[in-house]
């Protein structure tokens, strides 16, 4: 897991505020925190582990608030869900056209660019199925951490 610059966590912050106004959600302080944890770091964190983070700042808010306002965030189309291996929902703040790596040790979640994938023909068959909005590519495997760790 990488650092996030600073500078991208402003522009997502800025983007967040934007939409926000511009679709009338209320920009509350809590709201804003809670996007700022997950706009901070790029290893997709579940609702418990963004809850852990956020408790730091607002110390009254509870796990159940926190679900709630990431399931709007995801209504508003202000972050992204991501089922990974395990059921529980993991969250993204990456907007832009990604994919993932999905060590299948340690569960972790990591972003990668692939443009070639992003304008490759689709299969008729597969047009025939219904309207295509994203094409998301998961890969599986084990992750250079868990490679160089022993056993
Ligand atoms: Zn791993
Ligand atoms: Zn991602």
């Amino acid at each position: 897991v990488s650092e996030i610059a600073g500078e991208l966590i402003e522009q997502r912050l800025k983007r967040f505020v934007d939409v926000c106004r511009c679709r009338g959600l209320k920009v509350t302080h809590q709201r804003l925190e809670i996007f700022r944890q997950l706009a901070s770091t790029d290893a997709h964190p579940t609702a418990e582990e963004i809850f852990n983070r956020v408790r730091v700042q607002l110390p009254r808010v509870s796990l159940d608030t926190v679900y709630r306002t990431l399931a709007t965030m995801q209504e508003y189309g202000l972050i992204a869900r991501v089922e990974a291996l395990d059921d529980r929902g993991r969250f993204d703040a990456n907007l832009e056209r990604h994919h993932h790596f999905v060590c299948t040790e340690c569960k972790g979640v990591s972003d990668f660019y692939w443009p070639s994938l992003d304008v490759i023909k689709l299969p008729r068959e597969a047009k025939k199925l219904g309207e295509v909005r994203q094409i998301c590519a998961e890969l599986r495997g084990i992750c250079t951490s868990c490679q160089s760790q022993p056993g």
